[in-house]
């Protein structure tokens, strides 16, 4: 139900859970943090509240500079641990607002190729479908842009990549999403309202629109692939 990101400076797990924190209004049912730590994807996850998440990342904390965040409001498959997002393969974390709705035939065809699934989510499929693009030899932007057309339904999704410290992907279809603009930092929220304690310099996406962003800014994409340029606005913080 809340996404958040970030590229950050130092370590960005406890930035991550306090931006998720300012989505809670929202309502929610689990949460989740996934981060890069010496390069590595490492994952924390919790039912309920984010004080769950928050007194397990205080016994086990996660480092790294980069990561990204969700609550969830769960469609399909019960609240639980294993069902909080992020949901990850090997080489990709992914969290995920909204429903994808051809997940069926999606999840048919990934155990047809071998694919072990871990949750009983319609989000899986999407770390699975990257994770297999990934294998295959294909780049981080060239797997999502193969998976994104596969997608049926609304969402928004956050991608991080195992051994990409300086790299965050975004799609939004059907629910918004929000790039924050640092100073050397980039954010990325379902609702610039979560990133209002970094940055008010906000730029929406647009509806079929995806994004490659690293430290150094973020590329646009349309739906046919071609680089578009969106305006960036001034938010208030606290607005
Ligand atoms: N459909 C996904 C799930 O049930 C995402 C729900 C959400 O938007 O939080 O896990």
């Amino acid at each position: 139900c809340g996404i958040v990101g970030i590229l950050g400076k130092g370590p960005v797990a406890e930035d991550v859970v306090d931006a998720l924190k300012r989505l809670e209004y929202r309502g929610y049912d689990s949460a989740g943090v996934a981060t890069l730590e010496d390069g590595h994807l490492a994952i924390c996850r919790a039912e309920g509240k984010l004080r769950n998440l928050d007194q397990k990342l205080s016994r086990h904390p996660l480092g790294g500079h980069s990561g990204i965040g969700h609550t969830r409001w769960a469609t399909h498959g019960k609240p639980s641990e294993r069902n909080a997002h992020p949901h990850s393969g090997k080489k990709v974390a992914v969290v995920h607002n909204g429903i994808i709705e051809n997940f069926r035939e999606l999840k048919q065809e990934l155990i047809a190729g071998g694919a072990h699934f871990l949750s009983d989510t319609d989000t899986e499929v999407v770390a699975l479908l990257t994770d297999r693009e990934l294998r295959a030899g294909r780049s981080p932007v060239e797997a999502v842009a193969a998976v994104l057309p596969r997608l049926k339904g609304a969402f928004a999704l956050a991608f991080l990549f195992d051994g990409e410290d300086d790299l965050m992907i975004a799609a939004r279809k059907g629910s918004p999403l929000a790039i924050g603009y640092g100073n050397g930092a980039m954010y990325l929220g379902s609702d610039a309202i979560a990133l209002g304690s970094f940055t008010d310099d906000i730029l929406y996406l647009d509806e079929g629109d995806w994004a490659v962003i690293t430290r150094a800014g973020a590329e646009i994409r349309d739906l046919t692939g071609a680089v578009v340029q969106r305006p960036r606005v001034k938010v208030p913080a606290g607005a």
